[in-house]
């Protein structure tokens, strides 16, 4: 603080004095109240100061002008910056209450006396205590500022950091400590390098210090490494601090770690995607997945399938046992229903009790009814709430896409007013959006239910033709071929269920029950002829997998059947060569001494090459060739050629659908081994079968 300046004569000029004229009387001015003063400043007609008067002599001679009143004596005037204590000593010593004060050039510039210095003295001690008091409280205003902000500072959830324009870190905060593991101490003096974590190249600190240089500033998310080695993620603001000559100075580095943020967005992005309830995809999630499929179905020409369900008897739940238990059923739902379905599909809660099911890749509408059906299914079990057990149910609207609609709202739409109908028909159903193609299937599975019934009930039984030596008219062989009774009597051939039982997985039960009833049945056939039987099985092309033999052979083991008795008949397409399994398949059964026979010959793709590739022992000439036998040549030719060859490879021919004796005597000229049809015996009930063989042996 810079010291008081001395007071100077002219600081503390006599306000009280009156200027007047060397010829003017005393009385006079004294009696002008206008004019009073404790002394006069005498002034000759030019204008020049005389001297001083002071009232209290100039009183003892009223009646004389000022000019005689000037005491000859006069006090020497004082400059106007004589110090004030040279000046108060004057006045003391030479005891006169007033001085004159000129100005430099000689001037009048005023009187000082006692009094005036008094007053001044006391009026500057007053403004200097007014001062002090001024700076006191100032100064103890900045201090508590500055406690204020060096406790804002440390006490500021982001972490600040102040370098110099070298980058050398000058002052950090507890906030910097706490996030970097780094105390100031460790921190002061080195660079931000200490933080890198390498995850960002030079070209991301180039840019960076680019935006900083031409922009002022730099924000944005950047990985650090704190102490003990930990990655995390901040949000970094960067300014530079300029000094008033605009030099860069500092650099203030402002930072909060985010990674906590981040836990919070995935918080928040699973709050806006997922139903809280039940965890599952709410409806944003699904229509942002439907836009997904849409996208992908119309690039890769898939298709899927949208399931709107919606609880049945839920509503009534709700109001009766209140929503606490409505809400653990709806958790129950939700869980059974994501349990039941592939990953790859998506199960969304649209709210209340009304769930989308969204099926990616089904090209079948039976697939997505047979889903529809389990879904169904499902829901139909008890849920079990506590020690409660309830009863739900649902029903179920699909659409499909490409062919009910082409956009997700259009989708739900078509879904939902399949759903509409499907409560119309009664609960607990699904609908499909299409009248047709939902009869169409509906009746489908109602045949697959009944076709699963008809396993368990045991109204499925085997026929047995058969396969007669043209030689010498015995029956060599007899094939099993599958029959169902259905309740009202009716019997059902195979072309019309082996297909649905192929699309519908059933295939691998019938077969093993057709095989188990071979086994079991053959014993007494084979027992009936006298010569070395052949029981003839057919298997479906999707029999044909890793561990298809095993299967086979242990059945017939199971039953005591020998593998020679058994002739396995597969068409040319099933035995088409690319398929996986079918070499071992094959080889297995071969090398158990069973036979192999392409069924159905010339009606497929009749590849020479995979006659001979395979090891296969007969060759049954489709009925279309032997039909029409008698009148047409052509026919006769092929079927020539086909006999040739099978000896040519080694292997029995048998000729299927022999109705007429023509038939089989043209047949047996042309060199065909074996003959089956309705000539030598139509497809008959084991008994029937049995006393045959009886007959003929
Ligand atoms: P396939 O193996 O070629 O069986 C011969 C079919 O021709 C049988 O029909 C038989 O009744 C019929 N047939 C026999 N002789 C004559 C005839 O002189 N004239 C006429 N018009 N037809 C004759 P079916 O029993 O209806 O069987 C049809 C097909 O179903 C069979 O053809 C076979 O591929 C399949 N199949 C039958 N049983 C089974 C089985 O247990 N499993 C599998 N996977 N398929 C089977
Ligand atoms: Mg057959
Ligand atoms: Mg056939």
């Amino acid at each position: 603080m810079n010291a008081v300046p001395p007071l100077r004569a002219c600081d503390l000029l006599c306000p009280r004095w009156h200027r007047v004229e060397a010829l003017e009387r005393y009385r006079d001015v004294a009696t002008d109240a206008q004019r009073q003063a404790p002394v006069y400043a005498v002034f000759d007609e030019a204008g020049s100061f005389l001297g001083l008067v002071e009232a209290r002599h100039a009183a003892v001679f009223p009646g004389r002008v000022f000019a005689d009143l000037i005491v000859r004596r006069q006090p020497l005037p004082v400059s106007a910056d004589t110090e004030i204590d040279t000046v108060l000593e004057r006045l003391q010593r030479e005891g006169v209450d007033h001085l004159p004060v000129l100005e430099a050039d000689g001037r009048f510039m005023g009187v000082v006396s006692q009094l005036s210095i008094f007053t001044g003295l006391c009026a500057r001690e007053r403004a200097l205590r007014a001062e002090r008091e001024r700076l006191i409280e100032r100064l103890t205003c900045e201090l508590e500022h500055r406690e204020v902000a060096s406790s804002v500072f440390d006490g500021m959830l982001e972490g600040v950091m102040v370098t110099d324009d070298e980058q050398r870190i000058l002052l950090v905060n507890r906030a910097f400590a706490d996030t970097t593991g780094y105390s100031a101490e460790e921190a002061i003096g080195q660079t931000p390098r200490l933080l890198h974590s390498g995850r960002h190249g030079p070209e991301f600190y180039r840019e960076m210090w680019r935006l900083i240089d031409t922009e002022g500033l730099w924000e944005g998310e950047i990985r650090n490494r704190r102490k003990n080695g930990e990655i995390y993620p901040e949000w970094l603001r960067i300014q530079p601090v300029l000094d008033t000559a605009g030099q860069r100075r500092y650099y203030v580095g402002i930072f909060s770690d985010i990674s906590q943020h981040q836990e919070m967005r995935a918080k928040l992005l699973h709050l806006a995607y997922y139903d809280v309830l039940t965890g599952l995809p709410n409806r944003q999630l699904l229509m942002d997945r439907l836009q997904q499929a849409v996208a992908h179905g119309q690039r890769a020409h898939e298709a899927f399938a949208l399931l709107y369900l919606d609880l049945d008897r839920f509503k009534d739940l709700n109001d009766t046992r209140g929503h606490r238990f409505g809400d653990q059923v709806l958790i129950a739902v939700a869980q059974r229903l994501s349990g039941a379905l592939r990953t790859s599909d998506t199960v969304a809660r649209l709210g209340g009790d009304e769930f989308v099911i969204l099926l990616n890749d089904v090209r079948q509408d039976a697939a997505i009814a047979e889903t529809a059906q389990k879904v169904l299914d499902l829901l139909a079990q008890p849920v079990e709430i506590g020690n409660e057990r309830v009863y739900v149910g649902a029903s179920l609207g699909i659409a499909r896409f490409p062919e009910d609609g082409q956009d997700p709202d259009t989708l739900i739409m078509k879904a939902d007013a399949a759903l509409y109908r499907a409560k119309e028909d009664g609960r607990g159903r699904y609908h499909f959006h299409s009248d047709l193609l939902h009869d169409r299937l509906r009746q489908r599975i109602q045949r697959v239910q009944a076709l699963r019934q008809a396993l368990e009930l045991g109204s499925l039984w085997l026929a047995w033709q058969p396969q007669v030596r043209l030689a010498d008219g015995r029956i060599v062989g007899m094939e099993a071929l599958l029959r169902w009774t259905e309740a009202d009597g009716t019997s059902v051939k195979p072309d019309e269920f082996i297909g649905l039982a192929e699309e519908t997985g059933l295939i691998d039960t019938l077969g093993d029950w057709v095989l188990a009833e071979i086994a079991r049945t053959g014993q007494g056939l084979i027992a009936a002829s006298c010569i070395d039987l052949r029981l003839g099985v057919n298997l479906s092309a999707l029999q044909i997998k890793p561990g298809a033999a095993d299967r086979l052979l242990r059945m017939l083991q199971l039953h005591g059947l020998s593998a020679r008795h058994l002739m396995v008949e597969l068409t040319e397409s099933a035995l088409s060569t690319q398929r996986e399994g079918v070499r071992p398949l094959l080889e297995s059964l071969v090398e158990a001494s069973a036979g192999v026979a392409v069924d159905d010959f010339g009606t497929g793709c009749s590849n020479l090459a995979m006659l001979k590739a395979l090891p296969i022992t007969q060759l049954k000439i489709d009925r279309s060739f032997v039909m029409d036998l008698e009148h047409d040549v052509n026919d006769r030719q092929i079927v020539l050629a086909m006999i040739d060859m099978a000896h040519a490879l080694g292997l029995e021919v048998v000729a299927e659908g022999v109705e007429t004796a023509e038939q089989a005597q043209l047949l047996q000229t042309l060199g065909c081994d074996l003959a089956q049809g309705y000539y030598f015996g139509r497809p008959m009930p084991l008994a029937h079968a049995l006393s045959m063989l009886q007959g003929s042996a």
